[in-house]
C-alpha cells in the first residue's frame, strides 16, 4: 500500500505553493466525500493531500447586502443551511444543498468540494448558476474571477491551472421581488445522482406579473452544467403566465445535450429538463411573491 502525504496549511500562500510544487501530484482536501473514495478505489493517484480546512478564506461564511455573500469554497453545506439568516436570500443554494447525500454526508461536503469534482451531475452547480455565483481563484499568481458557468470544461475537469485553488463563492445580493428554486430527478428518493437537475431564479416586477430577468441552470444534460441564456432572454420583460414558462422550458429542452446512459436516456433527459425548468420556474416566481 502506497503512503500519502498529508499538509494543512493555514494561508493561501502556503497552500498554493504546495499545490504548484507537487504539480497535480497534490490536491486539495475539503469533505472529503469525494477525494478520499477516488483515491481508496484507486482512480487518482497523488503523492500529496492538502487540507484547505484551516484557511480562514476558505471558510468564510458572510453576508452584507452591498458585497453580497461569501461562500467558503470549503464551508459544508450543512454549516450554511442552518445558517437561517444567510439562507433565507439563497433559497435554491438550500435546495440544492439539502439533496447532496443524507445528513452525515452534507455535514462533510462542501459547496467548493462539489464544484471543483467537476461532475457534470453535482447537485449545487445548477443552483449556483441560478443564484449568478462568481468563483474566486488564487494561484501562485495571485487572485482571479470566473462566472461558476464557465468553470467546468468537461467531465471531471475546470478552469483551475497549475498551483490554483477555489477560495470562495462571491454570490450577489438577490433583488427585490426574487425567487429561486432547485430540483432533480432521480429514480430513488434519496442518494442518488441526478438524471436531470435544474436551476431557476426569477426576478418579478413590484407587482409580481412580470419577469424582470430569469435565470436557469442545467445539470447531467451536457459534459459540463449549463446556463440556458435562452430561458432568460424568454423570460426578460414578458408577463408572467404559463405561455411564457412553457416557452422557456422549451429553450432549456433545446439547449440540453444529453448522452444516453444507465441512468437515463437521451429522450427521457430532454423531456425532464422541460419538466423541471417549468417546474421550478414556477416555485421561483411563488417564492419572489411571497407565497
Ligand atoms: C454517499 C454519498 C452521497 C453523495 N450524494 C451526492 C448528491 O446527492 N449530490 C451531489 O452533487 N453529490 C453527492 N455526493 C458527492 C459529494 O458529496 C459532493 O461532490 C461534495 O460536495 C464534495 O465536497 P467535499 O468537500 O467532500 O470535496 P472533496 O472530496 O474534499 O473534494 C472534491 C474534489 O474537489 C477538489 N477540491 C476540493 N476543494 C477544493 C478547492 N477549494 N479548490 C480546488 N479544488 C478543490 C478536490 O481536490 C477533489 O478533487 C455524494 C457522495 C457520497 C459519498
Amino acid at each position: 500500500m502506497k503512503a500519502l502525504g498529508y499538509a494543512c496549511p493555514e494561508t493561501l500562500e502556503e497552500a498554493t505553493a504546495l499545490l504548484a510544487e507537487y504539480d497535480g501530484r497534490a490536491r486539495p482536501l475539503a469533505g472529503g466525500t469525494d477525494i478520499i473514495v477516488q483515491v481508496r478505489e484507486g482512480h487518482r493517484d497523488l503523492d500529496l493531500m492538502v487540507d484547505v480546512k484551516r484557511i480562514p478564506q476558505l471558510r468564510q461564511l458572510t453576508h452584507d447586502a452591498d458585497q453580497g455573500l461569501l461562500l467558503g469554497a470549503a464551508v459544508p453545506c450543512c454549516e450554511f443551511y442552518e445558517h437561517a439568516e444567510i439562507a433565507s436570500l439563497y433559497p435554491g443554494l438550500v435546495d440544492a444543498a439539502e439533496l447532496v447525500g443524507g445528513t452525515a454526508i452534507q455535514s462533510r461536503a462542501s459547496f467548493g468540494g462539489n464544484l471543483c469534482n467537476s461532475s457534470p451531475a453535482a447537485d449545487t452547480i445548477p443552483a449556483l448558476i441560478a443564484h449568478q455565483a462568481v468563483c474566486v481563484i488564487a494561484g501562485p499568481g495571485g487572485q482571479r474571477e470566473v462566472p461558476v458557468e464557465s468553470f467546468c470544461t468537461a467531465p471531471g475537469r475546470n478552469v483551475l491551472g497549475r498551483g490554483e485553488l477555489l477560495v470562495s463563492l462571491r454570490i450577489p445580493t438577490p433583488a427585490p421581488n426574487s425567487g429561486a428554486h432547485y430540483l432533480r430527478f432521480i429514480p430513488r428518493n434519496e442518494m442518488d445522482i441526478a438524471v436531470v437537475g435544474a436551476g431557476s431564479s426569477v426576478v418579478l416586477n413590484d407587482a409580481g406579473d412580470t419577469f424582470v430577468s430569469g435565470r436557469v441552470g442545467l445539470g447531467a444534460v451536457a459534459p459540463t452544467p449549463l446556463l440556458v441564456e435562452e430561458a432568460g432572454e424568454v423570460l426578460s420583460g414578458k408577463p408572467v403566465s404559463d405561455a411564457v414558462i412553457d416557452e422557456a422550458a422549451a429553450a432549456a429542452g433545446n439547449a440540453a445535450r444529453p448522452i444516453s446512459d444507465m441512468r437515463g436516456t437521451i429522450e427521457q433527459r430532454i423531456h425532464l429538463s422541460g419538466v423541471l425548468t417549468r417546474r421550478t420556474l414556477v416555485k421561483a416566481v411563488a417564492r419572489a411573491r411571497g407565497e
